[in-house]
């Protein structure tokens, strides 16, 4: 579905991205764990286009990227929920929704989309009139996942969305999007908990500045020594 072949990377002198490889199949849940500063957030950047790609190529059901302007990506049905959640803090939880049905040919589908999220976070159906600013970090967190949702995915790109949230929450949130997965998106996650990921993950790759430095099945990378001394201390 998604083919990163060779990508490099730099901002201004700084080289961020060196060769990186990364595959996503259709139906996976992937995940890119690594330190703070390890290129995880820059990959998908170039993915979204929310930076000028560098070299390399990146494909997408087919089509490279590099030819697409960030709308059009969008409308292929490639959704990045930001790191910091990013949701609209002066509109309402209903309003935000509808903002993410603004991706052209997605409009006819929002009243079932709405139900469909409403459905997956049932506290939003709650909240629904309150402003998005006025939420908890984990109820924007899903604010900001259903907001991505209402856009028809095919791959859901998310950036760090266990950030700043209590472990229960982090687990709900995890589940949730396994959920998610099952009912078809394709995901592509950034996370800097290693644990949770891996633990939902069919495979994972692990960035270390810069680079992909191991790759392979979410369970075999939790039993692999050097994540579990680099990554889960122990
Ligand atoms: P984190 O989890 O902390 O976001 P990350 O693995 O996602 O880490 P990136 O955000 O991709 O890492 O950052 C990779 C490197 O690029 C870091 O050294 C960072 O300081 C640098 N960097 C990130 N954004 C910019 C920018 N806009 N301008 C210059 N350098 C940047």
């Amino acid at each position: 579905m998604l083919r990163i072949d060779k990508l490099n990377f730099a901002y201004g002198d700084l080289k961020v991205l060196w060769d990186v490889d990364l595959e996503v199949h259709e139906g996976e849940i992937v995940t890119v764990v690594g330190a703070n500063g390890a290129g995880k957030s820059t990959t998908l950047k170039n993915i979204s286009r929310l930076v000028r790609p560098g070299s390399g190529t990146i494909r997408f059901l087919g089509q490279d990227l590099g030819r697409l302007q960030p709308h059009q990506v969008v409308e292929a049905g490639l959704i990045q929920v930001p790191e910091g959640r990013r949701i609209f803090p002066e509109m309402t939880v209903m309003e935000n929704l509808r903002m993410g049905s603004y991706v052209k040919g997605t409009r006819g589908d929002r009243e079932r989309n709405i139900a469909w999220v409403f459905e997956l976070f049932p506290r939003l159906r709650e909240r629904e009139k309150q402003l998005g600013g006025t939420m908890s970090g984990g109820e924007q967190q899903m604010l900001a996942i259903a907001r991505g949702l209402m856009g028809n995915p095919r791959l859901l790109l998310l950036d760090e969305p266990s950030l700043g949230l209590s472990p229960l929450l982090v687990k709900n949130i995890f589940d949730i999007l396994t959920g998610i997965n099952r009912q078809g998106v394709t995901i592509l996650l950034v996370e800097q908990n290693v644990y949770q990921s891996l633990r939902i993950s069919h495979r994972a790759y692990v960035m270390e500045t810069g680079r992909v430095v191991l790759t392979g099945q979410g369970d075999e990378l939790l039993a692999n020594d050097h994540i579990r001394k680099a990554y889960l201390g122990m």
